[in-house]
């Protein structure tokens, strides 16, 4: 086996330091992370939320129908945004139930019209 440089043997030694104050962490003060597909993507790739083609509320796309407006969502292709995006997205005061939408939905997530 080849000697590690002097480089290489610093390197180690931070790694294992790094191991023994985590390891050193009580298991009670670890935080948990509660939804982790929200943490898979790569760094530098933006998190996207994908949205109901209508009411443009947040849907999963297991689901058959949208749990904001009811309407089946498979039939329409799902709109995606990021989360940037989706937070600076224009909200408007629906003209029915007067409670706030985005600019863009063609339904009401609150009242389905
Ligand atoms: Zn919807
Ligand atoms: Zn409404």
């Amino acid at each position: 086996m080849k000697e590690l440089t002097d480089e290489q043997l610093k390197i180690l030694a931070q790694l294992e330091q790094k191991q023994a104050e985590r390891d050193a962490i009580p298991e009670s003060q670890k935080i948990p992370i509660s939804n982790p597909d929200k943490y898979t993507f790569p760094i530098g790739i933006p998190d996207i939320v994908t949205l109901c083609p209508y009411c443009l509320g947040i849907i999963d796309e297991q689901e058959l129908t949208c749990l904001a407006c009811n309407r089946n969502i498979k039939n329409d292709a799902p709109i995606e945004m990021t989360v940037a995006e989706y937070n600076n997205a224009r909200q408007v005061d629906c003209p029915f139930c007067k409670k706030s939408k985005l600019g863009l939905a063609k339904v009401c997530p609150s009242c389905g019209k």
